[in-house]
């Protein structure tokens, strides 16, 4: 499962901002989470639970939304989402597309003490 190591680098991330902000509690954390991480969210949850226990973020609460894939057609310059892993494009037939979000996980606000 790789949500664990995706929640041990998140915890990373935090704990170098919490530090830079001088925060001593984590009280929430928003990400977004890109349709294709593939990333399952009661998952991440579960090992940021474990991997935070004990800890000054013991406790926070982890938002997570999934955001829509976005692609862009390089043959009529279209953008849209993609829907249901079909990746062509939606004018003009085309599957020569970039992707352009939807694959990352971020930090998008983070609320502390
Ligand atoms: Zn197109």
């Amino acid at each position: 499962m790789h949500e664990m190591s995706i929640a041990q680098s998140l915890v990373d991330i935090l704990r170098e901002e919490m530090t830079r902000h001088q925060a001593s509690t984590l009280k929430s954390v928003r990400l977004h989470l890109g349709q294709l991480s593939a990333i399952v969210p009661a998952s991440l949850s579960f090992c940021f639970e474990v991997i935070t226990a004990g800890t000054n973020l013991e406790g926070a609460e982890l938002i997570m939304e999934t955001i829509p894939l976005r692609a862009a057609c390089r043959d009529c310059d279209a953008s849209f989402d993609i829907e249901n892993y079909v990746f062509k494009c939606p004018h003009c037939g085309s599957a020569r597309i970039d992707t352009l979000s939807g694959q990352e996980l971020s930090i998008v606000e983070m609320e502390v003490d």
